[in-house]
């Protein structure tokens, strides 16, 4: 599993959120403290951030760690909206910087932590990659990003093993849902950070339960719980 961040706020650097605190991206790259499926989050990342309307993204195949220039130009990148995140690769997935989150439709940059049988996604020519995330976020943008926890539930209940931590951003909002995996929420005096866990040990983080959509719009925090649905199982989710 991957692990992810949102930030929506006022404008922060990019190092300010993913390699300065202690247990950073960067630090969860190679020691996450809270991952169930996975050891290192070595197979690429991600960053992604809002420059004014313009969702603009830095993604690589190799190890965060190793990037011979995130830790110079980071500190120079700021915004108020960003989504970031490690990866560890899904067995028989691609291990190009195209499979690595964020994924974006040009309105949205979208991260996936999580693994989904593409067998039940729809085939779509929009996507970025052939790696489910991609397929998955293809799907989530054609549906509209109105319907995500819908669209998760839905994804859910047609492939039952699949894990589904959302995080969405567009400039003003941020979304996330919780299905299989971790997601920490902060809610600072400068903003909200989403995170797959909390990058250090403020008092304040607490842990979003499972199976909930998370919505942000400003300072206002909505957390509602995603219900399943009666459908049959491992049946393809059909495009709208
Ligand atoms: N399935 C996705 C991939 O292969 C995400 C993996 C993850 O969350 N670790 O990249």
């Amino acid at each position: 599993m991957c692990r992810h961040l949102g930030w929506l706020g006022a404008p922060v650097s990019v190092s300010s959120l993913l390699l300065d605190p202690p247990s950073g991206l960067l630090v969860q790259s190679y020691a996450p403290r809270r991952q169930k499926h996975g050891v290192v989050n070595a197979d690429g990342w991600g960053v992604g951030f809002f420059d004014g309307a313009v969702p603009r993204r830095w993604r690589s195949a190799s190890p965060i760690w190793g990037d011979a220039s995130l830790a110079s130009v980071a500190p120079a990148l700021t915004s108020g909206c960003v989504v970031a995140a490690v990866r560890s690769a899904t067995i028989g997935m691609p291990m190009d910087a195209s499979a690595a989150a964020p994924f974006s439709d040009g309105e949205w940059l979208l991260s996936h932590n999580g693994v989904v049988d593409r067998a039940v996604l729809p085939v779509s020519p929009a996507a970025e990659s052939v790696v489910d995330s991609a397929q998955l976020a293809a799907l989530i943008f054609d549906r509209g990003l109105h319907t995500l926890g819908d669209t998760v539930s839905e994804v859910g209940l047609a492939d039952p093993s699949a894990r589904l931590n959302i995080l969405a951003a567009n400039g003003s909002r941020l979304l996330a849902t919780t299905w299989g995996d971790t997601l920490s929420i902060l809610r600072r005096c400068d903003g909200v950070v989403l995170a797959s866990e909390p990058y250090d040990d403020h008092p304040e983080w607490r842990d979003v339960p499972d199976r909930h959509l998370v919505d942000i719009n400003g300072a206002d925090v909505t957390l509602t719980p995603l219900t399943a649905y009666e459908r049959p199982r491992k049946r393809k989710v059909p495009p709208r």
